[in-house]
Parts: structure tokens; C-alpha cells; sequence
């Protein structure tokens, strides 16, 4: 899927929280590859800008669910996939096509991450895995070690 008109990619909202754990695993190989260029581009911090949507995106490009590619609506499972988009829109107070920030949504989206599953993703294959927490994206804050400050400036 290329950037719209404005450059700017549209991204399904719930693949904003999919990204924060994205473990390299997915429906297929190709998927796989796909969503980790999608995940390295992130990281890289080449995704700054992206318009939150509930239509097929760039990660849903090489995924074998998606049947027909030329189709906002192409999932096999658009309906459940779509409302689940719309969840996490309402979850974040985004409108359909929202320009958002990436760095800044990733920070809210870390920050809520277990309320944010709890209200989108029921239903998802990958749940249990990304209950886990382990955030790839970014690395976790650890807490401070007990006794010994926190390092701050100097
Ligand atoms: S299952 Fe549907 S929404 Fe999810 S990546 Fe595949 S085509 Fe996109």
C-alpha cells in the first residue's frame, strides 16, 4: 500500500498496538517480512507521520487474508477486523483518517498498553502473546534498582 496523496501512509489503528510487540512471527512468511520492514522503518523513526484508519493498510499488503488488494475492505475478516480498528480509534479519541503523530501516539499507546488490549483486541490470534508485554519496539523502562537513585542529569 503506498503513501496517499498528502505522502503520508495510512496505518489500521489496531496495527499501532500490534507494532509495540511485533515479535517477528506472523500469518505467513511473506507477511512476516513485510510487517518487519513496516516494524524497522518505525523503529528507524521513518514513520513519523501516519493517518489512522479502519481500511486495509501497508502491513495488510502482503498478508494472505487480504483477498482482494485493490479493495479498501479487501480482509476475509473485515467485519470483525474493521470494528476492531474502530475500538481502538474510540479507545485514543481518533477520527477515521486522524494525521497522527507516531513517536507521540507510541508514547500514549505504551503507557496504556494493558487497558488498550483489554478494549481492542479481544478476539485476536495473537492476544496471548502480546499480553505478554515484551515491547520490541521501544525498550522497556525498567524500574529503579532498590537503594540506588535513578540516573538523571548531572
Ligand atoms: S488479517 Fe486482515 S487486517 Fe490483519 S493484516 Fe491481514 S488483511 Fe490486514
Amino acid at each position: 500500500m503506498t503513501p496517499g496523496d498528502d505522502g503520508i501512509s495510512a496505518l489500521r489503528a489496531h496495527h499501532f498496538l500490534c507494532l509495540t510487540t511485533f515479535a517477528g512471527k506472523g500469518y505467513s512468511p511473506d507477511f512476516a517480512a513485510n510487517l518487519s520492514r513496516v516494524f524497522g522503518a518505525a523503529q528507524r523513526g521513518e514513520l513519523s507521520r501516519l493517518r489512522a484508519t479502519s481500511k486495509a493498510d501497508l502491513i495488510c499488503g502482503a498478508c494472505p487474508h487480504l483477498e482482494d488488494g485493490s479493495a479498501a475492505d479487501g480482509c476475509a475478516f473485515s467485519a470483525s477486523i474493521a470494528a476492531r480498528d474502530r475500538r481502538m480509534l474510540r479507545a485514543l479519541g481518533w477520527r477515521e483518517n486522524q494525521e497522527v503523530d507516531f513517536a507521540a501516539a507510541m508514547d500514549i499507546i505504551h503507557e496504556r498498553h494493558r487497558e488498550l488490549m483489554r478494549q481492542v483486541c479481544r478476539g485476536c490470534d495473537w492476544e496471548a502473546l502480546c499480553a505478554e508485554e515484551r515491547f520490541t519496539l521501544r525498550p522497556a523502562k525498567s524500574p529503579p534498582r532498590e537503594g540506588k537513585p535513578e540516573p538523571g542529569p548531572v
